[in-house]
């Protein structure tokens, strides 16, 4: 088979594919990946063939305050989406028609990649990092007040703008249909039934094949000490104020603590760094979770499932709504307490305290871990990528 995947060039969208790309190609099927260059390196290591997309995308040179308009603004984030499909449609159309593609699969914040496929009509499948989405899962991941508002305000502008790609023969009806998927859509969603809120409410459209982890790299020892891990992911990370605050609240605890700022931090800002911390700007985060024993998480889908697959309680940090959504699942399952309040350093400190002793958080750490660890696996998502071409 022909395998095309389209996704955004975030790591957390691309980290869970990369096992499905290997779990393909070890049976025989070649995967055509198109993403940006800054995923390259990943993305080849998998043994896909690897395509860049950045000339066509707008946003890699979006200024940062752009790039926070992203998530806010929705009329925004339409044109974006627009300007991109569009380009791919220019070039890419194309090479999808002499290629012939048995199926596409995307990213379900890869807009375009369904709209291609839609429009050539080629089987498709959506691959959604977050939870499966409905309107029953939406109450957990619930859009805020301001947020709805902007979105009701905003519909004439992204209905002008949704003209431009009917004009090119994609057939939209609303912005929803764009970013939402109706239960037909064969969709692979990267957690368990156990851990998906309203799971009971998605049919077999919906595979639950459970967090896909890459291997770590490096090996990190064990230290005798409770090791914190900290991380507000890869994308919303500059916050040096958060990262001072944690120094100041762990440095003289008898805990190892390991703190991943992110590219945008500058070291020197962050003022002296204590003996039993670890500061860097990215590390082998399998690795770290290994030998974690709490976690404070910016509650991004991905390393919330990483830390839970190893049943490691977590500290919950969300800072979007998004993330807002995971953590609220978190804190119901009872695997985790949120960071309240962030005004002095003794709140962060008596958090992960109590996160560290509560016995009963790692318990319901590992009932999560033991939903992950048996509710499905690759074979099963290759079967299912198979099933959708066969037309069943
Ligand atoms: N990650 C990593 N090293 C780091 C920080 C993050 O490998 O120092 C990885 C992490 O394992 C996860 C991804 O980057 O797979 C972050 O995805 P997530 O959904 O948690 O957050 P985002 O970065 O998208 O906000």
């Amino acid at each position: 088979m022909k395998i095309v995947f389209f996704n955004i060039p975030a790591h957390g969208h691309t980290n869970p594919t990369l096992g499905v790309v290997k779990e393909l190609i070890n049976n025989n099927h070649d995967v055509y990946y198109y993403s940006y260059e800054i995923m390259r390196e990943k993305i080849e290591s998998s043994g896909a063939y690897f395509i860049p997309c950045d000339k066509f995308d707008s946003q890699t040179k979006l200024s940062n305050e752009d790039k926070e308009k992203i998530a806010k603004d929705l009329v925004f984030s339409t044109n974006l989406i627009v300007d991109m499909t569009l380009r791919l449609d220019d070039e890419i159309l194309k090479e999808m028609q002499e290629l012939k593609p048995d199926v596409i699969i995307a990213d379900s914040m890869a807009f375009w990649g369904k709209l291609i496929a839609k429009k050539l009509n080629i089987p498709f499948i959506s691959s959604t990092t977050t939870f499966a989405f409905n309107k029953y899962s939406a109450r957990v991941m619930k859009q805020e007040g301001p947020g709805l508002f902007q979105l009701i305000k905003s519909i004439p502008q992204i209905n002008k703008s949704l003209n431009r790609l009917r004009e090119k023969g994609y057939e939209v009806k609303s912005m929803l249909d764009i970013i939402a998927n109706d239960e037909n859509t064969s969709t692979i969603v990267y957690t368990s039934k156990y851990f998906q809120p309203y799971s009971e409410t998605f049919n077999d459209n919906f595979a639950f094949v459970g967090p896909v982890l890459r291997e770590s790299i490096e090996k990190i020892e064990k230290a005798g000490i409770p090791t914190v891990y900290i991380s507000l992911g890869t994308v919303n990370n500059n916050n040096k104020d958060f990262y001072q605050k944690c120094i100041k609240a762990l440095k003289d605890e008898n805990l190892r603590v390991i703190m991943s700022v992110g590219e945008d931090i500058d070291f020197e800002k962050l003022g002296e760094i204590p003996n039993n911390f670890i500061v860097k700007k990215h590390v082998d985060q399998i690795a770290v979770l290994e030998i974690t024993d709490v976690f404070v998480t910016h509650c991004g889908m991905n390393s919330v499932s990483e830390a839970l697959y190893y049943g490691i309680p977590l500290v919950l940090f969300p800072q979007t709504t998004e993330q807002k959504g995971v953590a609220n699942r978190v804190n119901e399952l009872g695997a985790g307490k949120f960071l309240e309040k962030i005004k002095n350093s003794e709140d962060i400190k008596n958090t992960i305290l109590e996160v560290l002793n509560d016995k009963s958080i790692g318990e319901n750490a590992k009932k999560i871990s033991d939903s992950f660890k048996t509710c499905g696996n690759l074979s099963k998502i290759v079967k299912f990528i198979e099933n959708k071409v066969k037309g069943n």
